[in-house]
């Protein structure tokens, strides 16, 4: 396993480098962040031993119990799924991110809940820039007030946005949707909010999400093979 997640691990950050060359942007300039939900802590380590340093979860149970069992490491953790207002916590006292905020209640929660003794967890509003209802994140147009309010909030660093975009074969309409949280990110940044991060592209669009700006991208399967639950 350590063999094949190492070398999968390298022909992402091959992928990842030449996207950026082709979209004319510094090398470096696309963080990887290597999500990590239903692998065992073994895998995480593999990736560990071959210089990954950013795991994302999508679960709060198997975020908390990873935390633990990989303590040893340092691992930066940074957690990309939906999250329940009474599950909070263990976010708020075990990961450095976080990027699915959808809405206030959840922030004020982390917020009050970040413990004194952590740096202020760097969080990111999720939108749902595909309209499809059943997706989480909040509308666009709702993405500024949100943003505005998390932002106040004393124990969370506001970096950016996130999207899951709807999955679509049509590589346009796919890149219409990063472009669209792309400049709702930069009308942000045009109303004066300090934001670097620009969360989207997976496995399958890592090279569109880096053509449309992102700044980190969360890749899965690519690194640590077809994921056989959830
Ligand atoms: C699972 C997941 C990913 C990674 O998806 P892959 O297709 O396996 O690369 C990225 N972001 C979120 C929010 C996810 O839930």
């Amino acid at each position: 396993m350590t063999d094949s997640i190492s070398s999968q691990l390298e022909q992402v950050r091959q992928r990842l480098a030449a996207a950026e060359r082709a979209a004319g942007r510094p090398a470096g300039s696309a963080a990887l962040l290597a999500v990590s939900k239903t692998f065992p802590a073994d895998a995480l380590r593999s990736a560990w031993s071959a210089g990954q340093r950013a795991f994302g979860e999508n679960y709060v149970q198997e975020l908390q119990q990873k935390c633990a069992e990989l303590a040893d490491l340092g691992i930066e953790w940074h957690f990309i799924g939906p999250l329940q207002s009474n599950k909070t916590r263990i976010v708020a006292e075990c990961a450095h991110w976080m990027h699915s905020i959808d809405r206030l209640k959840i922030a004020e929660r982390l917020s009050a809940q970040r413990p004194e003794t952590l740096p202020p967890l760097q969080v990111c509003v999720q939108v749902n820039v595909s309209g499809e209802e059943s997706k989480s994140g909040c509308a666009p147009e709702e993405a500024l007030a949100l943003a505005r309010a998390v932002a106040a909030l004393p124990r969370l660093n506001l970096r950016g946005l996130m999207c899951i975009p709807e999955p679509t074969a049509d590589q346009a309409q796919l890149a219409g949707q990063f472009a669209a949280l792309r400049r709702l990110w930069q009308q942000l940044r045009d109303e004066g909010m300090a934001l670097d991060t620009l969360s989207m592209g997976m496995s399958s669009d890592l090279e569109l999400a880096v053509a449309e700006g992102a700044t980190l991208v969360r890749v899965g399967s690519a690194i640590f093979g077809t994921r056989d639950y959830h």
